[in-house]
């Protein structure tokens, strides 16, 4: 149902967002938001370069921006697979809370689970403040658990 609203212009969303923060509009955080905003899923700082393609500003840069980005909270780091961080936009998020990840142990794809219904954290130590949380989920994904009905299992073999 967000789908259509996708299709609006992601640059003047970009902007928006810049203004929001009082950020200057420089052209990499215009374009680094900008291929967040227009993929669907999180990007390491590889795929915001691919997606970029020759206007691309360099590694160095697209790292400092990310960074400059998260502390404005325009954008969140989604989760860590590996070595390889993760970005997506912020506004994919509640304030206190960040969606869920959930990574599939058989498959290794991992999904936003944008309308998934996290309980709040009970017993939290005297003296503790939660000001955010993030979760990660691991599982079966739909289709690996498809695949897994109709197949032997290797463990078997
Ligand atoms: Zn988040
Ligand atoms: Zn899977
Ligand atoms: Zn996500």
């Amino acid at each position: 149902m967000k789908q259509k609203t996708m299709h609006k212009n992601f640059l003047q969303k970009a902007e928006d967002l810049l203004t929001s923060c009082q950020l200057r509009k420089t052209h990499p955080r215009l374009e680094i938001l900008r291929a967040l905003l227009q993929t669907n899923c999180p990007l390491t700082q590889e795929q915001i370069a691919e997606r970029i393609g020759s206007r691309s500003p360099d590694k160095t840069t697209i790292y400092r921006t990310l960074m400059t980005l998260m502390q404005h909270n325009l954008v969140h780091q989604a989760y860590l697979k590996g070595r390889a961080r993760y970005f997506e936009p912020a506004g994919r998020c509640r304030a206190d809370q960040c969606h869920p990840h959930f990574t599939c142990t058989s498959c290794g794809k991992t999904h936003c689970f944008y309308d998934a219904e996290i309980p709040a954290v009970r017993n939290i130590p005297a003296g503790f403040l939660v000001r955010h949380s993030q979760l990660r989920l691991e599982g079966l994904c739909a289709n690996c658990q498809n695949d897994s009905a109709c197949q032997p299992d290797p463990d078997n073999s």
